[in-house]
């Protein structure tokens, strides 16, 4: 097959490698219906962050229609549909029993999506099955359950959204706007989304936005308390993990309210006396997307919400790098790449 590797700052390679094999009795392989490019694949991408020695295998988002399974893989079977997280996680230790797949005691994060074969470990454990292959026209939604819904629900969770709850979401990235979708799914009355991009603020506000802050800074602080009868919101979602949006959603949570991080940090450093004074309760990492799966996947069955509609740019797989190229300048959202026809 081929597959995207990256050589080194904003250089996508497509190439020969060889095909994914079972190793361990635990595996599986599947076949991808589709994969696509996070916000989180920029950093590397950029150069940014302490990653592996080049060239590394890229992609972590991914569903299709499972090959071959390993000796020990009980539950999932050649034919079926399957929807997995970027860790995958076995899914019966205690970790996971708490609902922290994530943090998995066997945790493997997964670096090889961007291909149209994949090795999941762990299958058992990591993989979610529908009962039918689905149709074709919600495959984008479907694969967008495996990270970037699955991190915005997540994130909506881990800060307590609950019907009537006024929210503000940092960041209109695909994670910040399923965040938002997933606030309003959670009941949430007013949803504040902090935009400077017009065309993500009209996706916000079809996602469950009320009202658009475009400010930042002092001045986004002050706009979200003039919104929150001067005390801030109950719910904040962090949804980039920069030292700015994080003190953004600091600053813009009420004493006692809530704060979710879910964007991977870089340099983000807090500072002990204001966060003691904040009087704020934060929760975020690496989200538990395999402990909302079966629910996120039923949403998209029923067609009660839509989360595709973050892929705004579809691309077949072997022009992966344009995807990056159009992510990285801003001119996408987020890359859809199309597996049909590579091999
Ligand atoms: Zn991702
Ligand atoms: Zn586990």
């Amino acid at each position: 097959m081929r597959a995207t590797m990256l050589y080194g700052a904003r250089d996508i390679r497509f190439e020969d490698r060889p095909d994914p094999q079972i190793e361990k009795p635990t595996d599986a392989i599947i076949r991808l219906s589709a994969t696509c490019i996070c916000g989180s694949d920029l950093w590397p991408y950029r150069g940014i962050g302490n990653f592996a020695e080049p060239p590394t295998t890229m992609g972590h988002e991914y569903c299709g229609v499972v090959e071959e399974v390993g000796k020990e893989v009980r539950n999932i079977r050649r034919g079926q549909f399957v929807v997995g997280s970027f860790a995958a996680s076995d899914n019966t230790c205690v970790i996971c029993h708490d609902g922290y797949e994530s943090s998995c005691l066997q945790r493997e994060f997964m670096n090889r999506a961007q291909a149209p074969i994949l090795r999941v470990p762990l299958a058992d454990g990591t993989l979610v099955a529908t009962q039918d292959v689905p149709p074709k026209g919600l495959i984008p939604s479907l694969l967008a359950t495996s990270d970037v819904l699955g991190t915005g629900w997540f994130a909506a969770d881990a800060a307590n959204v609950k019907p009537g709850a006024t929210v503000v979401v940092v960041g209109d990235g695909a994670v910040g706007l399923l965040a938002m979708l997933s606030a309003k799914q959670m009941g949430a009355e007013r949803i504040i989304a902090m935009s400077r991009h017009e065309s993500r603020q009209k996706l916000a506000r079809e996602f469950g936005a009320t009202d658009i802050v475009t400010e930042r800074g002092d001045e986004g602080v002050t706009r979200v308390k003039e919104l929150t009868k001067g005390i801030g919101a109950d719910s904040v979602l962090e949804c980039v993990g920069t030292q700015e949006s994080m003190m953004q959603a600091i600053r813009s949570t009420r004493p006692g309210g809530f704060i979710s991080y879910v964007g991977v940090p870089h340099g983000v450093e807090l500072e002990g006396a204001g966060l003691f004074f904040a009087h704020v309760h934060l929760h975020g990492g690496p989200a538990p997307v395999r402990r909302y799966l079966p629910r996120l996947i039923d949403l998209v069955l029923n067609e009660k919400i839509n989360p595709g509609k973050v892929f705004d740019l579809t691309l077949p797989l072997d022009r992966v790098a344009e995807g990056y190229r159009a992510m990285d300048e801003r001119r996408a959202i987020k890359t859809l790449l199309r597996t049909d026809g590579t091999n």
